[in-house]
């Protein structure tokens, strides 16, 4: 009988960093039934419900292990998310460390799987002489942009949003410092540090797991495998698309999206979600409404109550009713056209209905991945973290996005609105990203059936049976 391997996963907190790593297990331990995995999940407070009911549906080789929650009360309040979840991560170190060896003395650990957050903990791998690795949740492109910043914040002084040249990474489209991440806005700020930081730490892998793949990032995954390969560097694996399949929860309230859905014509709704915790200010939310309104087109609108950090709920949900937050007479006005639904909705089994034939998202990565999936074009709408270079690569490099046009307070009116969703669900343009967008869908099932990334998985399954199995 082959030797059990055994992989311990180091998921950062949030529902979307959680979910992508322990879909990549999911691949191993459905492939190869001699997989174990165990994920050691830190929490900022308590863990998230969606992440609780997430984890209740994993087969028995993949255990879970929760450790003591870090008080919010010892965190800067207010903080950027990004500083949030490094902290969290800083702060359960010592309890990481325990799990890792109460873990190995039971059984010695083949590999470690760490989020980019999580790169502390690969000093543990080491010393329980397991492989490191860490998981990018992100593009290749944004991988791409991460390993090259200690060398960009060697070259260039001043603040990157003052550059009036693009920065053209090896093989991405040219990304100017607006479209930077968030924490790279500011370089004096905490969040800066901490990102240069992590960038600088992520070297020391045995190996970097992206969730991308060749057929869609095919020249960015190239550059940054021969750069890896060419100088004994950092080996980069591109093991996506990894999204997840559909949960427990469609179940009750969130049923109810599939049922209106099912009753709309084929393609003529626009689906409206900034992620699992994108929120928008009370202005924008009225905006965002009557634009939707003048659109006259069929919506399907995720709305979370306002609040003038756009991360506002990331990490912690608010329990107030949104709708209540609606222009008056809205919801009314167009009932016949649109459901509001509050905070949360099935969004991969929203995407894949035959209805939805647009997405109108903050352009978070698991976001775009499940929506490419299904072949679905989206309307750019970028909130924080790496976004803005999300919806670049979208609209510049994939030409399967749109873009509103903010205004100078940072406000997409109504009338904007109706414009670039008209655009989307009936103009001209549309044709040729739905066809761009169907490519993508056909070469995303490839990768993941026979393609790319089944190979690079099964090149790293042979490396762990081998490292741990003789
Ligand atoms: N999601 C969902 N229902 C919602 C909002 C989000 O199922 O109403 C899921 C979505 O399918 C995706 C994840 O939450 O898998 C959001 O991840 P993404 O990277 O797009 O954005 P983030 O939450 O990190 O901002």
């Amino acid at each position: 009988m082959a030797k059990t391997i055994h992989i311990a996963v180091v998921p950062s907190p949030g529902y979307s960093h959680l979910v992508p790593i322990v879909e990549f297990t999911k691949r191993f331990v459905q492939r190869h039934s001699n997989f174990h995995v165990t994920c050691i999940i830190p929490s900022l407070g308590s863990p998230q419900e969606s992440s609780k009911s997430y984890l209740k549906t994993l087969p028995s080789n993949i255990d879970s292990i929760f450790l003591p929650p870090v008080d919010k009360e010892q965190l800067p309040q207010g903080a950027y998310p990004g500083v949030l979840i490094q902290l969290t991560i800083t702060h359960s170190l010592s309890s990481i460390h325990e799990a890792l060896k109460s873990l190995s003395s039971k059984a010695p650990l083949t590999a470690l799987v760490a989020d980019v957050f999580a790169f502390q903990t690969l000093d543990f791998a080491k010393e329980f002489n397991a492989l490191s690795y860490f998981y990018f949740p992100g593009s290749a492109m944004a991988l791409s942009l991460f390993l090259h910043m200690p060398k960009l914040d060697k070259e260039i002084s001043g603040e990157y949003k003052n550059l009036t040249e693009p920065i053209t990474l090896p093989g991405c489209v040219p990304l100017f410092g607006v479209d930077f991440p968030a924490p790279a806005q500011n370089r004096l700020s905490e969040a800066y540090q901490l990102f240069l930081e992590r960038a600088k730490g992520i070297r020391i892998a045995d190996g970097i797991l992206v969730n991308s793949f060749l057929e869609m990032e095919s020249d960015a995954i190239r550059a940054l495998e021969e750069e890896g390969n060419g100088n004994g560097k950092i080996r980069v694996y591109p093991v996506g698309p990894i999204t997840q399949k559909g949960s427990n929860n469609e179940a009750g309230e969130f049923d109810q999206c599939l049922k209106w859905l099912d009753k709309q014509p084929l393609g003529s709704v626009l689906y409206v979600s900034f992620g699992s915790g994108g929120t928008l200010s009370q202005h924008q939310i009225n905006e965002l409404a009557l634009g939707l309104e003048l659109s006259g087109q069929r919506f399907l609108w995720v709305l979370r109550a306002p609040s003038e950090s756009a991360s506002a709920a990331y990490l912690e949900a608010k329990n107030e009713d949104p709708l209540k937050f609606l222009p008056s007479g809205f919801l009314e006005r167009t009932k016949e056209k649109g459901l509001v639904v509050a905070s949360w909705a099935p969004q991969v089994q929203v995407l894949s209905h035959s209805s939805v034939g647009g997405f109108l998202s903050h352009c978070g990565w698991n976001s775009i991945l499940e929506s490419v999936q299904e072949g679905v074009p989206l309307i750019t709408w970028p909130l924080f973290a790496e976004q803005r270079m999300n919806a670049v690569m979208l609209i510049d490099g994939l030409k399967v996005a749109l873009r509103p046009k903010f205004n100078d307070d940072g406000i997409v009116e109504k009338e904007e609105i109706a414009k670039v969703i008209k655009c989307l669900m009936e103009g001209e343009e549309a044709k040729g990203m739905l066809g761009r967008m169907g490519n993508l869908k056909y070469s995303a099932a490839n990768a993941l059936k026979y393609g790319s990334s089944t190979q690079t998985l099964s090149q790293l399954a042979t490396q762990w049976e081998n490292f741990g199995g003789v």
